[in-house]
């Protein structure tokens, strides 16, 4: 177990949604297997545990703003809302925040409902399944949203069209700097001949 100070390094990062896509992919071969009750309601408990398994995984990802205190691990509507508070602020984020909590808290009730239910089907436990894999692909989504929005604007132009590029040559060991894809702008720190082109 790792409880060193929260790292972004990405072997820290894996682990935790290997978890999760573990633990879906055994329900969906519990899925695949099922054919009495309570073998659908297995697959309800698998989602279960998956659910929990991504909140946990997205915990390491995030610093908690101070004065928030952290849910208990099991409280999956709390963490989501805690959560999804960091990754969605604000106004301009609200449509997109009530959505992810909302299929979230939706998935989890369906999914409880599931690991109990003397109705547990085939259509009922395939229906919580796609739930949960609409809220892993949501949530990992909006986790990694800093590095696929382009909300930076170009300095020079103010296009969108900013993107991090890699160059093994800046020191000590290789850095990203950013292009404009529009005007060509950019902060290499060693391309001062740059204005040359286009
Ligand atoms: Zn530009």
């Amino acid at each position: 177990m790792l409880h060193n100070q929260r790292s972004k390094m990405a072997d820290d990062d894996a682990a935790p949604f290997d978890e999760v896509a573990r633990r879906q992919d055994q329900a969906q071969a519990l899925l695949d297997a099922a054919i009495e009750a309570e073998q659908f309601q297995a697959v309800g408990m698998q989602l279960r545990e998956c659910l929990l398994a991504l909140v946990a995984a997205m915990q390491r990802r995030i610093d908690l703003p101070g004065g928030v205190t952290a849910p208990k691990a099991a409280d999956f509507n709390g963490w989501c809302d805690v959560l999804m508070n960091v990754l969605t602020p604000g106004e301009p984020n609200q449509e997109l925040r009530h959505y992810l909590k909302g299929i979230a808290k939706h998935a989890w009730q369906i999914v409880s409902w599931l690991t109990h239910a003397r109705a547990a089907n085939r259509t009922a436990a395939t229906i919580a399944y796609e739930a949960c894999e609409s809220v892993i692909a949501a949530f990992i989504r909006i986790l990694v949203r800093d590095k696929t929005d382009n909300t930076d604007v170009c300095p020079r132009c103010g296009s969108r069209n900013v993107r991090p590029h890699f160059d093994i040559s800046i020191e000590p060991d290789g850095a990203y700097f950013s292009l404009c894809g529009v005007c060509g702008w950019d902060n290499h720190p060693g391309e001062s001949n740059q204005a040359a082109d286009s």
